[in-house]
């Protein structure tokens, strides 16, 4: 019974938030929190109200990348409080809890899951058109949490990726994990597609030897959402905790990530 009133409360926690969308990577490094970041920004510069969910506990980078370095948990009588940020975009860290954001790489399992389902019951969200979840690298058990305490609230994940083959078979995993999971694959995108040098000239630096994120989409009949190059300035804005979408000219990265967004 204690279960139920969880999970009624969770609904009711989430009943303003139109959309919610996962950002899964198979493993770490590959640009999962860049790519959730810029959405979120994207989104936020046309109009949307926007809200981010960070249960990355592997690496929580998103205080970071929205100047909210040294936030803390806000305790309001409706729950916890998600911090804005300057683009008011609210978001919620597992970093908020911390001392120091290296604290949670030690905890185990239930710990995990056990802050993952106060993320989800606890937090109180306004009005959001879209909430973007960043979660963990890999499919453990804390992805598992995420969707099923989210349930039928997921529009669908966004799988990220380099276009190594290494990284394009952790995609695989991600595949088999979102219908295991139920949750909607709405597609893939190939981050650090290609090397943009400030002269102009475009490298493939990460050269696919088996077709890259292209022809696996089309052998497992998922939908290329976009392909992100490798550029200076998000690298900057990230580090700076700044929108990338401020820019004045409107490059490659910038095309790209607005295309990924006109598709969620
Ligand atoms: P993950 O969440 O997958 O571990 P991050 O998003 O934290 O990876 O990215 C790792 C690093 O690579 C960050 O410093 C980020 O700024 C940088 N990065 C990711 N994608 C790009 C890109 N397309 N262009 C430039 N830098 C990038």
């Amino acid at each position: 019974r204690q279960e139920a009133a969880e999970l009624k409360q969770i609904k009711e926690r989430f009943e303003n938030v139109k959309h919610i969308i996962l950002v899964l990577s198979g493993k770490g490094g590959v640009g999962k929190s860049t790519i959730a970041a810029q959405l979120a920004y994207s989104l936020a510069s046309q109009d949307f109200k926007v809200g981010v969910l960070d249960v990355d506990i592997t690496g929580p980078s998103i205080p970071k990348m929205f100047g909210l370095e040294d936030e803390r948990i806000h305790e309001t009588f409706l729950g916890w409080s998600p911090v804005f940020n300057s683009d008011n975009i609210a978001v919620m860290s597992i970093a908020f809890l911390l001392s120091h954001p290296e604290n949670a790489v030690i905890w185990r399992g239930p710990k995990k899951n056990g802050l993952i389902k106060q993320f989800v019951r606890d937090v109180y969200w306004d009005e959001l058109d879209y909430l973007i979840v960043d979660t963990p690298p890999g499919t453990s058990d804390e992805h598992l949490s995420i969707a099923s305490f989210l349930e039928e609230k997921i529009d669908g994940a966004i799988l990220v990726t380099t276009p190594q083959e290494v990284s394009l078979l952790d995609v695989r995993r991600e595949v088999t994990f979102c219908k295991k999971a139920n949750v909607n694959i709405i597609g893939v995108v190939e981050n650090m597609s290609s090397f943009i040098c400030s002269c102009g000239h475009e490298s493939v630096i990460f050269k696919p030897t088996t077709g890259g994120a292209e022809k696996m989409c089309q052998e497992m009949n998922l939908k290329l959402l976009g392909k992100l190059p490798l550029d200076i300035s998000l690298r900057e804005s990230c580090d700076l905790g700044i929108s990338f979408f401020n820019e004045v000219n409107e490059s490659k990265a910038i095309r790209a990530l607005r295309e990924i967004t006109e598709t969620i």
